[in-house]
Protein backbone atom coordinates (compact mmCIF):
# COMPACT_ATOMS: atom_id res chain seq x y z
CA UNK A 1 0.00 0.00 0.00
CA UNK A 2 1.15 3.07 -0.90
CA UNK A 3 2.69 5.57 2.41
CA UNK A 4 0.46 8.14 1.42
CA UNK A 5 -2.62 6.25 0.91
CA UNK A 6 -5.27 8.17 2.59
CA UNK A 7 -7.03 4.76 3.38
CA UNK A 8 -3.88 3.96 5.20
CA UNK A 9 -4.78 4.20 9.01
CA UNK A 10 -1.41 3.54 10.26
CA UNK A 11 -0.27 6.95 10.72
CA UNK A 12 -0.50 7.54 14.48
CA UNK A 13 1.69 9.92 16.18
CA UNK A 14 4.69 8.46 16.72
CA UNK A 15 6.48 10.94 19.52
CA UNK A 16 3.38 9.60 22.03
CA UNK A 17 3.74 12.74 24.62
CA UNK A 18 0.07 12.50 25.77
CA UNK A 19 -1.81 15.86 24.82
CA UNK A 20 -5.21 17.02 24.49
CA UNK A 21 -7.37 17.68 21.79
CA UNK A 22 -5.73 20.70 20.28
CA UNK A 23 -1.70 19.35 20.99
CA UNK A 24 -0.99 20.88 24.29
CA UNK A 25 0.94 18.51 26.61
CA UNK A 26 -0.42 17.22 29.62
CA UNK A 27 1.83 16.57 32.55
CA UNK A 28 -0.94 14.50 34.27
CA UNK A 29 -3.43 12.47 32.48
CA UNK A 30 -4.56 11.05 35.53
CA UNK A 31 -5.21 13.87 37.83
CA UNK A 32 -8.20 16.35 38.26
CA UNK A 33 -7.67 19.84 39.08
CA UNK A 34 -9.33 20.93 42.57
CA UNK A 35 -10.04 23.40 45.34
CA UNK A 36 -7.21 21.87 47.88
CA UNK A 37 -7.28 18.36 48.80
CA UNK A 38 -10.44 17.33 48.57
CA UNK A 39 -12.68 20.10 47.17
CA UNK A 40 -14.76 20.62 44.11
CA UNK A 41 -13.82 20.36 40.50
CA UNK A 42 -12.80 23.48 38.73
CA UNK A 43 -14.01 23.92 35.09
CA UNK A 44 -10.94 25.19 34.17
CA UNK A 45 -9.33 21.79 33.79
CA UNK A 46 -9.73 21.90 30.08
CA UNK A 47 -7.95 18.40 30.25
CA UNK A 48 -11.07 16.51 31.75
CA UNK A 49 -13.76 18.81 30.02
CA UNK A 50 -11.58 17.92 26.62
CA UNK A 51 -11.76 13.81 27.17
CA UNK A 52 -15.42 13.96 29.36
CA UNK A 53 -17.10 16.11 26.60
CA UNK A 54 -15.21 13.82 23.53
CA UNK A 55 -16.32 10.60 25.44
CA UNK A 56 -19.85 11.73 25.02
CA UNK A 57 -19.84 11.99 21.47
CA UNK A 58 -18.11 8.97 20.26
CA UNK A 59 -20.38 7.17 18.79
CA UNK A 60 -22.17 7.84 15.71
CA UNK A 61 -25.52 6.15 14.46
CA UNK A 62 -25.37 2.70 13.79
CA UNK A 63 -26.81 1.47 10.00
CA UNK A 64 -30.46 0.62 10.71
CA UNK A 65 -29.97 -2.09 8.38
CA UNK A 66 -26.68 -3.86 8.34
CA UNK A 67 -25.21 -2.25 11.40
CA UNK A 68 -23.10 -5.08 12.55
CA UNK A 69 -20.00 -6.14 10.30
CA UNK A 70 -16.20 -6.49 9.37
CA UNK A 71 -14.35 -5.17 6.60
CA UNK A 72 -10.47 -5.92 5.05
CA UNK A 73 -8.72 -4.34 2.07
CA UNK A 74 -7.64 -6.03 -0.68
CA UNK A 75 -7.53 -5.95 -4.62
CA UNK A 76 -9.36 -6.58 -7.41
CA UNK A 77 -6.91 -7.96 -10.99
CA UNK A 78 -9.02 -8.62 -13.94
CA UNK A 79 -8.02 -11.89 -15.71
CA UNK A 80 -10.13 -12.06 -18.86
CA UNK A 81 -10.91 -9.37 -21.22
CA UNK A 82 -14.60 -8.10 -21.30
CA UNK A 83 -13.93 -5.19 -23.25
CA UNK A 84 -16.82 -6.01 -25.30
CA UNK A 85 -18.88 -5.51 -22.38
CA UNK A 86 -17.76 -2.77 -20.34
CA UNK A 87 -15.23 0.28 -21.35
CA UNK A 88 -14.32 0.75 -17.55
CA UNK A 89 -10.77 1.87 -16.80
CA UNK A 90 -10.76 -0.68 -13.91
CA UNK A 91 -11.10 -3.73 -17.22
CA UNK A 92 -8.70 -2.47 -19.41
CA UNK A 93 -5.91 -4.77 -19.46
CA UNK A 94 -5.82 -8.34 -17.88
CA UNK A 95 -3.45 -8.23 -14.61
CA UNK A 96 -4.56 -4.81 -14.00
CA UNK A 97 -5.29 -4.43 -10.69
CA UNK A 98 -7.28 -1.99 -8.81
CA UNK A 99 -7.49 -1.62 -4.84
CA UNK A 100 -10.52 -2.26 -3.10
CA UNK A 101 -11.90 -2.29 0.55
CA UNK A 102 -15.05 -4.98 1.48
CA UNK A 103 -17.03 -4.74 4.31
CA UNK A 104 -19.13 -8.03 5.33
CA UNK A 105 -22.27 -7.93 7.53
CA UNK A 106 -25.25 -8.87 8.71
CA UNK A 107 -28.59 -7.06 7.81
CA UNK A 108 -31.29 -7.16 10.79
CA UNK A 109 -29.40 -6.80 14.15
CA UNK A 110 -27.80 -4.37 15.94
CA UNK A 111 -24.65 -3.39 15.88
CA UNK A 112 -23.80 -5.99 18.95
CA UNK A 113 -25.86 -8.83 17.48
CA UNK A 114 -24.08 -12.17 16.45
CA UNK A 115 -22.14 -12.90 12.90
CA UNK A 116 -24.10 -16.07 12.92
CA UNK A 117 -27.64 -14.90 13.00
CA UNK A 118 -30.02 -16.58 10.61
CA UNK A 119 -30.00 -13.56 8.09
CA UNK A 120 -28.54 -12.48 4.29
CA UNK A 121 -25.05 -11.10 4.23
CA UNK A 122 -23.91 -7.75 3.11
CA UNK A 123 -21.06 -8.01 1.10
CA UNK A 124 -20.35 -4.47 0.02
CA UNK A 125 -17.32 -3.51 -2.27
CA UNK A 126 -15.41 0.03 -2.95
CA UNK A 127 -12.92 -0.06 -5.70
CA UNK A 128 -10.33 2.92 -5.89
CA UNK A 129 -10.24 3.52 -9.44
CA UNK A 130 -8.70 6.17 -11.53
CA UNK A 131 -12.20 7.02 -12.62
CA UNK A 132 -13.51 7.57 -9.12
CA UNK A 133 -15.09 6.08 -6.25
CA UNK A 134 -16.97 2.45 -7.38
CA UNK A 135 -19.07 0.53 -5.11
CA UNK A 136 -20.63 -2.87 -5.51
CA UNK A 137 -23.24 -3.05 -2.88
CA UNK A 138 -24.37 -6.31 -2.78
CA UNK A 139 -25.39 -9.52 -0.66
CA UNK A 140 -24.45 -12.78 -0.30
CA UNK A 141 -28.17 -13.95 -1.72
CA UNK A 142 -28.61 -13.94 -5.31
CA UNK A 143 -32.42 -12.54 -4.86
CA UNK A 144 -33.98 -10.59 -2.01
CA UNK A 145 -37.86 -10.10 -0.26
CA UNK A 146 -39.17 -7.27 -2.16
CA UNK A 147 -38.80 -5.32 -5.59
CA UNK A 148 -40.97 -2.77 -4.87
CA UNK A 149 -39.02 -0.32 -2.67
CA UNK A 150 -42.32 1.41 -0.58
CA UNK A 151 -42.07 -2.39 1.21
CA UNK A 152 -38.76 -1.63 2.54
CA UNK A 153 -39.12 -0.01 6.10
CA UNK A 154 -42.06 -2.16 6.74
CA UNK A 155 -40.26 -5.51 5.96
CA UNK A 156 -37.21 -4.21 7.85
CA UNK A 157 -38.98 -2.96 10.64
CA UNK A 158 -40.43 -6.95 11.03
CA UNK A 159 -37.31 -8.03 11.11
CA UNK A 160 -36.36 -5.74 14.26
CA UNK A 161 -38.13 -5.41 17.58
CA UNK A 162 -41.85 -5.19 18.54
CA UNK A 163 -42.19 -2.18 19.51
CA UNK A 164 -44.31 -2.75 22.73
CA UNK A 165 -41.78 -5.85 23.90
CA UNK A 166 -38.53 -5.07 22.45
CA UNK A 167 -38.09 -8.73 21.32
CA UNK A 168 -37.32 -10.09 18.40
CA UNK A 169 -41.37 -11.65 16.82
CA UNK A 170 -41.43 -14.30 15.00
CA UNK A 171 -45.37 -13.49 14.49
CA UNK A 172 -44.23 -9.93 12.69
CA UNK A 173 -41.29 -11.71 10.60
CA UNK A 174 -43.61 -14.68 8.74
CA UNK A 175 -46.94 -12.26 9.12
CA UNK A 176 -45.36 -9.82 6.59
CA UNK A 177 -43.81 -12.22 5.10
CA UNK A 178 -47.04 -14.67 4.49
CA UNK A 179 -49.76 -11.78 3.57
CA UNK A 180 -50.36 -12.81 -0.12
CA UNK A 181 -49.26 -9.36 -2.06
CA UNK A 182 -46.12 -10.18 -0.22
CA UNK A 183 -45.18 -13.72 -0.53
CA UNK A 184 -43.12 -12.42 -3.73
CA UNK A 185 -40.30 -13.39 -0.96
CA UNK A 186 -40.99 -17.07 -1.31
CA UNK A 187 -37.66 -17.29 -3.35
CA UNK A 188 -35.15 -15.35 -0.77
CA UNK A 189 -36.90 -17.05 2.17
CA UNK A 190 -36.11 -20.31 0.87
CA UNK A 191 -32.63 -18.89 0.55
CA UNK A 192 -32.86 -17.95 3.90
CA UNK A 193 -34.03 -20.94 5.35
CA UNK A 194 -31.45 -23.22 3.50
CA UNK A 195 -28.06 -23.85 5.19
CA UNK A 196 -27.26 -20.72 3.48
CA UNK A 197 -28.77 -18.87 5.34
CA UNK A 198 -26.27 -19.23 8.42
CA UNK A 199 -22.52 -19.00 6.47
CA UNK A 200 -19.92 -20.27 8.38
CA UNK A 201 -17.67 -17.39 7.84
CA UNK A 202 -17.21 -14.28 5.76
CA UNK A 203 -14.53 -16.19 3.43
CA UNK A 204 -16.69 -19.01 2.65
CA UNK A 205 -19.81 -17.18 0.80
CA UNK A 206 -20.67 -15.77 -2.53
CA UNK A 207 -21.62 -12.43 -3.19
CA UNK A 208 -24.84 -11.65 -6.38
CA UNK A 209 -25.60 -7.98 -7.14
CA UNK A 210 -29.00 -9.24 -7.27
CA UNK A 211 -30.01 -7.03 -9.07
CA UNK A 212 -29.66 -5.72 -13.12
CA UNK A 213 -26.95 -3.28 -13.98
CA UNK A 214 -26.47 -1.72 -17.47
CA UNK A 215 -22.76 -2.07 -18.79
CA UNK A 216 -21.73 -0.65 -22.03
CA UNK A 217 -18.80 -0.90 -24.06
CA UNK A 218 -16.55 1.64 -25.86
CA UNK A 219 -18.70 1.31 -29.25
CA UNK A 220 -22.27 2.13 -27.62
CA UNK A 221 -23.38 -1.41 -27.47
CA UNK A 222 -25.28 -2.04 -23.95
CA UNK A 223 -26.09 -4.95 -21.81
CA UNK A 224 -28.14 -6.09 -19.07
CA UNK A 225 -25.61 -7.51 -16.45
CA UNK A 226 -25.54 -9.28 -13.26
CA UNK A 227 -22.23 -9.81 -11.16
CA UNK A 228 -21.32 -13.14 -9.30
CA UNK A 229 -18.56 -12.85 -6.82
CA UNK A 230 -17.73 -16.82 -6.00
CA UNK A 231 -16.01 -18.10 -3.03
CA UNK A 232 -12.67 -19.69 -3.47
CA UNK A 233 -12.50 -20.96 0.05
CA UNK A 234 -16.13 -22.97 -1.41
CA UNK A 235 -19.06 -22.43 -0.04
CA UNK A 236 -19.58 -23.89 4.18
CA UNK A 237 -22.49 -23.16 6.14
CA UNK A 238 -23.51 -23.75 9.65
CA UNK A 239 -25.93 -26.16 10.61
CA UNK A 240 -29.29 -23.81 12.99
CA UNK A 241 -28.07 -25.63 16.04
CA UNK A 242 -24.65 -24.93 15.48
CA UNK A 243 -25.23 -21.42 14.31
CA UNK A 244 -27.23 -20.75 17.48
CA UNK A 245 -24.48 -22.36 20.04
CA UNK A 246 -21.90 -20.11 18.05
CA UNK A 247 -23.99 -16.76 18.78
CA UNK A 248 -23.99 -17.23 22.46
CA UNK A 249 -20.13 -18.55 22.81
CA UNK A 250 -18.41 -16.13 20.16
CA UNK A 251 -20.84 -13.80 18.44
CA UNK A 252 -18.23 -12.77 16.57
CA UNK A 253 -17.43 -15.63 15.08
CA UNK A 254 -17.34 -14.54 11.42
CA UNK A 255 -15.07 -11.24 12.27
CA UNK A 256 -12.09 -12.79 14.20
CA UNK A 257 -12.18 -15.85 11.68
CA UNK A 258 -11.61 -12.98 8.79
CA UNK A 259 -9.15 -10.87 10.90
CA UNK A 260 -7.40 -14.41 11.76
CA UNK A 261 -6.81 -15.25 8.57
CA UNK A 262 -5.97 -12.46 6.82
CA UNK A 263 -3.38 -11.81 9.65
CA UNK A 264 -2.14 -15.29 9.07
CA UNK A 265 -1.56 -14.73 5.78
CA UNK A 266 -4.09 -16.56 4.43
CA UNK A 267 -5.68 -14.81 1.83
CA UNK A 268 -9.33 -14.98 0.68
CA UNK A 269 -10.28 -14.98 -2.94
CA UNK A 270 -13.28 -14.82 -4.94
CA UNK A 271 -13.54 -15.22 -8.43
CA UNK A 272 -15.79 -12.52 -10.02
CA UNK A 273 -18.47 -13.65 -12.83
CA UNK A 274 -21.20 -11.54 -15.06
CA UNK A 275 -24.01 -13.03 -16.95
CA UNK A 276 -25.13 -10.77 -19.61
CA UNK A 277 -28.68 -10.37 -21.67
CA UNK A 278 -29.43 -7.80 -24.44
CA UNK A 279 -32.76 -5.73 -24.24
CA UNK A 280 -34.18 -8.38 -26.92
CA UNK A 281 -33.29 -11.29 -24.59
CA UNK A 282 -34.75 -9.30 -21.88
CA UNK A 283 -38.40 -9.00 -23.80
CA UNK A 284 -38.27 -13.19 -24.12
CA UNK A 285 -38.39 -13.63 -20.25
CA UNK A 286 -40.92 -14.93 -18.02
CA UNK A 287 -40.14 -12.70 -15.69
CA UNK A 288 -38.66 -8.74 -15.40
CA UNK A 289 -34.60 -8.21 -15.63
CA UNK A 290 -35.91 -5.52 -12.70
CA UNK A 291 -37.54 -7.92 -10.79
CA UNK A 292 -34.96 -8.30 -7.43
CA UNK A 293 -36.94 -11.49 -6.21
CA UNK A 294 -35.42 -13.47 -9.84
CA UNK A 295 -32.50 -14.72 -10.60
CA UNK A 296 -31.18 -15.13 -14.36
CA UNK A 297 -30.97 -19.29 -15.24
CA UNK A 298 -27.34 -20.35 -15.76
CA UNK A 299 -28.21 -22.43 -18.45
CA UNK A 300 -29.17 -19.56 -20.47
CA UNK A 301 -27.32 -16.96 -19.46
CA UNK A 302 -23.61 -18.70 -18.28
CA UNK A 303 -21.26 -17.26 -16.08
CA UNK A 304 -18.78 -15.03 -17.97
CA UNK A 305 -15.24 -14.38 -15.81
CA UNK A 306 -13.70 -11.51 -15.62
CA UNK A 307 -11.64 -11.16 -12.73
CA UNK A 308 -10.39 -12.27 -9.12
CA UNK A 309 -11.11 -10.57 -5.90
CA UNK A 310 -8.24 -11.22 -3.16
CA UNK A 311 -8.77 -9.78 0.53
CA UNK A 312 -4.90 -9.13 1.80
CA UNK A 313 -5.36 -6.74 4.45
CA UNK A 314 -6.36 -6.12 7.62
CA UNK A 315 -7.95 -2.44 8.86
CA UNK A 316 -5.44 -0.58 10.97
CA UNK A 317 -8.69 1.19 12.66
CA UNK A 318 -12.27 0.00 12.80
CA UNK A 319 -14.12 2.63 13.52
CA UNK A 320 -11.73 4.77 11.04
CA UNK A 321 -12.46 2.14 8.25
CA UNK A 322 -15.11 0.25 8.68
CA UNK A 323 -17.17 2.20 10.79
CA UNK A 324 -17.21 5.13 8.20
CA UNK A 325 -17.03 3.35 5.39
CA UNK A 326 -19.75 4.58 3.15
CA UNK A 327 -21.09 2.36 0.03
CA UNK A 328 -23.77 3.18 -2.28
CA UNK A 329 -24.72 1.69 -5.73
CA UNK A 330 -24.82 5.74 -7.06
CA UNK A 331 -20.99 5.51 -6.52
CA UNK A 332 -20.58 4.44 -9.99
CA UNK A 333 -17.95 4.78 -13.00
CA UNK A 334 -18.07 5.52 -17.07
CA UNK A 335 -19.80 2.33 -18.46
CA UNK A 336 -21.38 0.84 -15.21
CA UNK A 337 -24.92 2.46 -14.66
CA UNK A 338 -28.13 1.24 -12.30
CA UNK A 339 -30.97 -0.42 -14.49
CA UNK A 340 -34.58 0.48 -13.80
CA UNK A 341 -35.01 -2.07 -10.90
CA UNK A 342 -37.26 0.10 -8.48
CA UNK A 343 -35.21 -1.09 -5.53
CA UNK A 344 -32.02 0.07 -6.88
CA UNK A 345 -33.34 2.87 -7.96
CA UNK A 346 -34.50 3.87 -4.88
CA UNK A 347 -31.16 1.84 -2.66
CA UNK A 348 -29.39 5.45 -5.53
CA UNK A 349 -30.96 7.95 -2.94
CA UNK A 350 -30.97 5.96 0.17
CA UNK A 351 -27.57 5.13 0.35
CA UNK A 352 -26.19 8.67 0.68
CA UNK A 353 -29.14 10.23 2.38
CA UNK A 354 -28.28 7.44 5.24
CA UNK A 355 -23.85 8.40 5.17
CA UNK A 356 -25.02 12.54 5.13
CA UNK A 357 -27.24 11.39 8.37
CA UNK A 358 -24.46 9.20 9.91
CA UNK A 359 -21.47 10.72 8.59
CA UNK A 360 -22.24 14.47 7.59
CA UNK A 361 -22.53 16.22 3.79
CA UNK A 362 -18.76 15.62 3.56
CA UNK A 363 -18.74 11.71 4.12
CA UNK A 364 -16.74 11.59 0.69
CA UNK A 365 -13.80 13.37 2.76
CA UNK A 366 -13.40 10.66 5.49
CA UNK A 367 -10.35 8.93 4.37
CA UNK A 368 -11.70 5.56 3.55
CA UNK A 369 -14.68 7.17 1.51
CA UNK A 370 -12.17 9.42 -0.18
CA UNK A 371 -11.68 8.75 -3.95
CA UNK A 372 -7.72 9.32 -4.00
CA UNK A 373 -7.23 7.42 -7.27
CA UNK A 374 -9.12 9.53 -8.83
CA UNK A 375 -9.86 13.68 -7.93
CA UNK A 376 -12.73 15.11 -7.06
CA UNK A 377 -13.07 18.69 -8.35
CA UNK A 378 -16.39 20.46 -8.12
CA UNK A 379 -16.39 24.22 -7.15
CA UNK A 380 -20.14 23.86 -6.10
CA UNK A 381 -19.56 21.22 -3.58
CA UNK A 382 -18.25 23.07 -0.90
CA UNK A 383 -18.22 24.30 2.68
CA UNK A 384 -20.25 22.22 5.35
CA UNK A 385 -19.32 20.58 8.49
CA UNK A 386 -16.28 18.86 8.67
CA UNK A 387 -14.94 20.28 5.42
CA UNK A 388 -11.22 18.80 5.61
CA UNK A 389 -10.01 18.95 2.33
CA UNK A 390 -9.22 22.43 1.75
CA UNK A 391 -12.67 23.23 0.56
CA UNK A 392 -11.02 24.20 -2.78
CA UNK A 393 -8.74 27.02 -1.51
CA UNK A 394 -9.41 30.19 -3.63
CA UNK A 395 -11.58 28.48 -6.95
CA UNK A 396 -14.68 30.29 -7.26
CA UNK A 397 -17.05 28.56 -5.73
CA UNK A 398 -19.70 27.91 -9.46
CA UNK A 399 -17.67 26.50 -12.16
CA UNK A 400 -16.36 29.76 -13.82
CA UNK A 401 -16.16 30.84 -17.27
CA UNK A 402 -12.87 32.99 -16.82
CA UNK A 403 -9.66 31.72 -18.42
CA UNK A 404 -7.57 31.70 -14.99
CA UNK A 405 -10.41 29.09 -14.03
CA UNK A 406 -11.07 27.12 -17.07
CA UNK A 407 -12.35 23.76 -16.67
CA UNK A 408 -12.82 20.36 -18.32
CA UNK A 409 -15.40 18.40 -19.25
CA UNK A 410 -15.13 14.72 -19.47
CA UNK A 411 -15.91 13.24 -22.46
CA UNK A 412 -17.92 10.31 -20.94
CA UNK A 413 -20.25 8.82 -23.19
CA UNK A 414 -23.87 9.34 -23.38
CA UNK A 415 -25.92 6.17 -24.26
CA UNK A 416 -28.22 7.29 -26.42
CA UNK A 417 -29.85 3.96 -28.01
CA UNK A 418 -31.00 3.36 -24.43
CA UNK A 419 -34.15 2.04 -23.37
CA UNK A 420 -37.32 4.39 -23.72
CA UNK A 421 -39.68 5.20 -20.96
CA UNK A 422 -42.84 6.61 -21.65
CA UNK A 423 -46.26 6.41 -19.88
CA UNK A 424 -48.54 8.40 -17.11
CA UNK A 425 -47.05 8.71 -13.38
CA UNK A 426 -49.78 6.29 -11.60
CA UNK A 427 -49.21 3.95 -8.67
CA UNK A 428 -47.82 0.71 -9.73
CA UNK A 429 -48.83 -2.59 -7.89
CA UNK A 430 -46.35 -4.69 -8.68
CA UNK A 431 -47.98 -7.47 -5.88
CA UNK A 432 -48.06 -10.98 -7.57
CA UNK A 433 -46.58 -12.31 -10.78
CA UNK A 434 -49.18 -13.52 -12.86
CA UNK A 435 -50.12 -16.95 -12.43
CA UNK A 436 -48.02 -19.05 -9.94
CA UNK A 437 -44.88 -16.96 -11.21
CA UNK A 438 -43.10 -15.95 -7.87
CA UNK A 439 -43.43 -19.69 -6.72
CA UNK A 440 -41.26 -21.08 -9.96
CA UNK A 441 -37.96 -20.31 -9.28
CA UNK A 442 -38.36 -21.40 -5.47
CA UNK A 443 -39.43 -24.40 -6.73
CA UNK A 444 -36.18 -24.51 -9.22
CA UNK A 445 -34.40 -23.82 -5.69
CA UNK A 446 -36.03 -27.12 -3.87
CA UNK A 447 -34.92 -29.17 -6.53
CA UNK A 448 -31.08 -27.73 -6.46
CA UNK A 449 -31.70 -28.25 -2.58
CA UNK A 450 -32.77 -31.87 -3.53
CA UNK A 451 -29.23 -32.29 -4.92
CA UNK A 452 -27.40 -32.68 -1.65
CA UNK A 453 -28.64 -35.26 0.81
CA UNK A 454 -30.12 -33.64 3.90
CA UNK A 455 -30.29 -29.84 1.93
CA UNK A 456 -34.20 -30.19 2.27
CA UNK A 457 -35.04 -31.75 5.20
CA UNK A 458 -32.40 -28.89 6.64
CA UNK A 459 -34.76 -26.32 4.95
CA UNK A 460 -37.96 -27.91 6.67
CA UNK A 461 -35.92 -27.99 10.04
CA UNK A 462 -34.53 -24.37 9.90
CA UNK A 463 -38.26 -22.96 8.80
CA UNK A 464 -39.81 -25.45 11.63
CA UNK A 465 -37.99 -24.66 14.70
CA UNK A 466 -38.04 -20.29 13.93
CA UNK A 467 -42.09 -20.47 13.05
CA UNK A 468 -42.61 -22.31 16.46
CA UNK A 469 -42.37 -19.45 18.46
CA UNK A 470 -45.24 -17.85 16.02
CA UNK A 471 -48.95 -17.90 16.94
CA UNK A 472 -51.29 -20.76 15.60
CA UNK A 473 -53.09 -18.81 12.75
CA UNK A 474 -49.68 -17.21 11.37
CA UNK A 475 -48.50 -20.84 11.35
CA UNK A 476 -51.18 -22.18 9.39
CA UNK A 477 -50.12 -19.51 6.76
CA UNK A 478 -46.59 -20.65 7.12
CA UNK A 479 -47.78 -24.14 6.20
CA UNK A 480 -49.79 -23.03 3.24
CA UNK A 481 -47.22 -21.09 1.42
CA UNK A 482 -44.39 -23.75 1.81
CA UNK A 483 -46.80 -26.36 0.62
CA UNK A 484 -46.65 -24.07 -2.42
CA UNK A 485 -43.42 -24.51 -3.31
CA UNK A 486 -44.07 -28.48 -2.42
CA UNK A 487 -46.02 -30.36 -0.28
CA UNK A 488 -44.09 -32.40 1.42
CA UNK A 489 -41.86 -29.07 2.44
CA UNK A 490 -45.02 -27.70 3.69
CA UNK A 491 -45.97 -31.12 5.70
CA UNK A 492 -42.43 -31.51 6.91
CA UNK A 493 -42.62 -27.76 8.70
CA UNK A 494 -45.86 -28.48 10.05
CA UNK A 495 -45.19 -31.76 11.63
CA UNK A 496 -41.74 -30.52 13.48
CA UNK A 497 -43.27 -27.18 14.13
CA UNK A 498 -46.29 -28.21 15.85
CA UNK A 499 -44.33 -31.09 17.68
CA UNK A 500 -41.55 -28.31 18.83
CA UNK A 501 -44.00 -25.82 21.08
CA UNK A 502 -47.92 -26.01 21.95
CA UNK A 503 -49.65 -23.72 20.12
CA UNK A 504 -50.66 -20.44 21.34
CA UNK A 505 -53.26 -18.78 21.82
CA UNK A 506 -54.47 -15.80 18.97
CA UNK A 507 -55.47 -13.35 21.83
CA UNK A 508 -52.41 -11.07 21.61
CA UNK A 509 -52.29 -11.06 25.15
CA UNK A 510 -51.59 -14.27 26.01
CA UNK A 511 -48.24 -13.89 23.27
CA UNK A 512 -46.35 -13.56 26.61
P1 LIG B 1 -28.45 -24.23 -11.83
O1 LIG B 1 -28.65 -25.67 -11.54
O2 LIG B 1 -27.63 -23.88 -13.00
O3 LIG B 1 -27.84 -23.45 -10.60
C1 LIG B 1 -28.14 -23.80 -9.33
C2 LIG B 1 -27.35 -22.86 -8.46
O4 LIG B 1 -27.91 -22.92 -7.20
C3 LIG B 1 -25.90 -23.29 -8.22
O5 LIG B 1 -25.07 -22.93 -9.26
C4 LIG B 1 -25.62 -22.56 -6.94
O6 LIG B 1 -25.26 -21.20 -7.21
C5 LIG B 1 -26.96 -22.49 -6.30
N1 LIG B 1 -27.07 -23.36 -5.14
C6 LIG B 1 -26.60 -24.58 -4.94
N2 LIG B 1 -26.92 -25.00 -3.71
C7 LIG B 1 -27.63 -24.00 -3.14
C8 LIG B 1 -28.23 -23.82 -1.89
N3 LIG B 1 -28.17 -24.76 -0.97
N4 LIG B 1 -28.86 -22.68 -1.63
C9 LIG B 1 -28.92 -21.71 -2.55
N5 LIG B 1 -28.36 -21.83 -3.77
C10 LIG B 1 -27.73 -22.97 -4.04
O7 LIG B 1 -29.90 -23.66 -11.92
P2 LIG B 1 -30.49 -22.21 -12.21
O8 LIG B 1 -29.50 -21.20 -12.62
O9 LIG B 1 -31.62 -22.44 -13.13
O10 LIG B 1 -31.04 -21.84 -10.78
C11 LIG B 1 -31.90 -22.73 -10.07
C12 LIG B 1 -32.07 -22.17 -8.70
O11 LIG B 1 -30.79 -22.06 -8.08
C13 LIG B 1 -32.63 -20.75 -8.69
O12 LIG B 1 -34.01 -20.73 -8.62
C14 LIG B 1 -31.98 -20.12 -7.52
O13 LIG B 1 -32.82 -20.24 -6.40
C15 LIG B 1 -30.71 -20.90 -7.28
N6 LIG B 1 -29.56 -20.07 -7.62
C16 LIG B 1 -29.39 -19.62 -8.89
C17 LIG B 1 -28.41 -18.69 -9.17
C18 LIG B 1 -28.33 -18.07 -10.51
O14 LIG B 1 -27.83 -16.95 -10.62
N7 LIG B 1 -28.77 -18.75 -11.57
C19 LIG B 1 -27.47 -18.25 -8.13
C20 LIG B 1 -27.68 -18.87 -6.85
C21 LIG B 1 -28.72 -19.70 -6.62
P3 LIG B 1 -23.83 -20.61 -6.94
O15 LIG B 1 -22.94 -21.33 -7.90
O16 LIG B 1 -23.96 -19.17 -7.22
O17 LIG B 1 -23.49 -20.94 -5.54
Amino acid sequence: MAKNDPTNASNVRKDRIVTNSQGNPINEPFATQRVGQHGPLLLQDFTLLDSLAHFNRERIPERNPHAHGSGAFGYFEVTDDISDVCGSAMFSEIGKRTRCMVRFSTVGGEKGSADTARDPRGFSTKFYTEEGNLDWVYNNTPVFFIRDPSKFPHFIHTQKRNPQTNLKDADMFWDFLTTPENQVAIHQVMVLFSDRGTPASYRNMNGYSGHTYKWSNKKGEWFYVQVHIKTDQGIKNLNNEEAVKLSGENPDYCGQDLFKNIQEGKFPSWTVYIQTMTEEQAKQQSFSVFDLTKIWPHKEFPLRRIGKMVLNENPQNYFAQVEQVAFSPSHTVPYQEASADPVLQSRLFAYPDAHRHRLGANYHQIPVNCPYASKVFNPAIRDGPMNVDGNLGSEPNYLSSAKSYSYIQASKPIQQHQEVWTGPAVPFHWATSPGDGDYVQARGLYKVLGRTPGQQQALAHNVAVHVAHACPEIQNRVFSMFSRVDKTLGDNIKREALSLAPRRSTNPQAKL
